[in-house]
């Protein structure tokens, strides 16, 4: 096992990477830029270290300066968390030269994950069925135009190196296509430095269903179910649940051997994520694998009762999965929502500031994740995520139930919030029924609130 992990991120997932450590008996090293002195990760840790300045390009971000902070801290291992460089393949080379273990999949997964189209391909040749698209990456509006003539629209044009929902654009026609083709490229440059984008036959409200994977040094995969992450905002999740209400045990069992065989074809380590989209008549289609710990991963870790976290950690010290699917004892339901310091009345503006009055809500069926304190003042610089809510009870009605006494117990004062929407939608009958596709938070936004950036 490591002598000493660092953490190469911030935030909640920082603080749940150093409880798996602590319960492992592993020292933990927090690291933090300029403007996360004051931050919770840094004050559980056992040790921290400043790797830069706020922005976090030179901190979270900087390759050497994390480097550096382990040499001299002496950690044999890093955990990425997700985000930042969780996903780069160069980090995770830089890691292995310097005899540092990265908790986290092989570089050639990470390589092969980060490009779309080379993904997709891969998974074509498995018979993984994905969705119909440009066969690569597609460069000149003529070409541009001959495919999506060829495929159909609605078509999607997508960044190969896309994620978090970016560098992603939905045409219905040829004059969209015209105005949207070098928009999407430029996009994709500016945010992924890399303007290869595709196209995409487009799914008219599909739901997004996903399924945790594991898999062991000597190539043995298994997964741990679904996540149903249909509820999203402009291609991000914003509500998961696990298990999903759309699946029937035989579609299940489907999906997941599929999962297993995508993630087995290209010779997968460590924890990740196979999401696939599913349309109104039960067929499935591969859209990316995820090469990391996901958000929402708490639903999964309480309805299967396995610490995805310290499993990842474990696997990277050479542990062997014994166990499968089948032999979890899964149980219940779990609902998380991402509360993000954004104001829905405002276009879901960010809103930073202190912290002034902070009541956590708890009890029985609830867990968050967050970093939050009283007094905690909120950076400008980082991601608008602080805090996951998760609830779960027996069934999806008792879990909803305790979510949404759970989000009115949750005060973050002078905070603006995504909770009053979340709370709409645990009242919406259509929800609570398990009616939904991608498009279902578009009735509670304003008109203005498009697809676009
Ligand atoms: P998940 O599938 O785990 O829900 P998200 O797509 O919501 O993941 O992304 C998780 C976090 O990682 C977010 O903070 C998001 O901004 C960030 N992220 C994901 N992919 C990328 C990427 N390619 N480049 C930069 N940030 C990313
Ligand atoms: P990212 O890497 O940003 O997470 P994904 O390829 O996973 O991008 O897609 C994010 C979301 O965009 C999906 O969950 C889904 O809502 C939507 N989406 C992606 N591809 C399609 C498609 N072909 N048709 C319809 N919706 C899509
Ligand atoms: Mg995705």
């Amino acid at each position: 096992m490591f002598k000493k992990i660092l953490i190469a991120n911030r935030g909640e997932i920082a603080l749940r990477i150093i409880r798996a450590c602590r319960e492992l008996d592993i020292p933990s090293v927090a690291v933090y830029s300029e403007a996360d002195e004051t931050s919770l990760h840094v004050k559980q840790a056992d040790e921290a270290i400043c790797i830069g300045p706020a922005v976090s390009a030179k901190s979270y971000l900087n390759m050497e300066s994390i480097i550096s902070a382990a040499k001299k801290t002496k950690a044999d291992a890093i955990h990425p968390g997700y985000g930042y460089l969780a996903e780069v393949e160069a980090f995770a080379r830089m890691c292995e030269e310097n005899s540092i273990v990265f908790i986290g999949p092989t570089p050639a997964n990470l390589s092969l994950a980060g490009n779309k189209i080379a993904g997709k391909k891969r998974m074509q040749e498995a018979g993984v069925p994905v969705i119909p698209s440009s066969p690569g990456s597609v460069g000149k509006i003529e070409e541009a135009k001959k495919l999506c003539k060829e495929i159909g629209y609605p078509i999607m044009v997508k960044a190969s190196g896309g994620g978090g929902g970016r560098g992603i654009r939905v045409c219905h026609n040829e004059e969209e296509l015209c105005e949207e083709f070098p928009v999407a490229r430029m996009e994709a440059r500016a945010a992924f430095g890399n303007d290869d984008v595709y196209i995409e036959k487009y799914l008219t409200k599909p739901r997004h269903i996903e399924f945790q994977i594991l898999a062991d040094r000597s190539g043995h995969v298994i997964h741990l179910g679904e996540r149903e992450c249909t509820i999203q905002r402009r291609y991000q999740k914003l509500i998961e649940e696990s298990p999903s209400p759309r699946l029937t045990p035989e579609l299940r069992k489907e999906m997941g051997d599929v999962a297993v065989k995508a993630a087995t074809a290209m010779n997968y380590f460590n924890a990740g994520t196979v999401e696939f989209l599913l349309d109104k008549d039960s067929r499935f289609y591969f859209i990316e694998i995820n090469s990391r710990i996901q958000v929402e991963h708490p639903v999964t870790e309480i309805t299967t009762g396995i610490d995805l976290v310290k499993e990842q950690i474990m696997l990277s010290s050479g542990k062997t999965l014994d166990y499968c699917f089948d032999d979890l004892n899964k149980r219940g339901w779990a609902i998380e929502c991402r509360i993000n310091a954004e104001d829905p009345d405002r276009n879901f503006l960010p809103s930073p500031g202190t912290v002034k009055d902070y009541r956590p809500p708890g009890g029985f069926g609830v867990r968050l994740d967050t970093h939050l304190y009283q007094g905690y003042e909120l950076p400008i610089y980082y991601d608008s995520l602080i805090a996951k809510l998760i609830s779960y009870d027996l069934t999806r009605n008792g879990a909803i139930s305790v979510m949404k006494r759970a989000l009115k117990e949750f005060r973050v004062h002078p905070l603006k919030t995504t909770i009053p929407l979340y709370l709409q939608i645990m009242d919406d009958p259509l929800f609570i029924q398990g009616e939904f596709d991608t498009s279902f938070v578009e009735k509670f936004l304003p008109e203005e609130d498009e697809d676009d950036d």
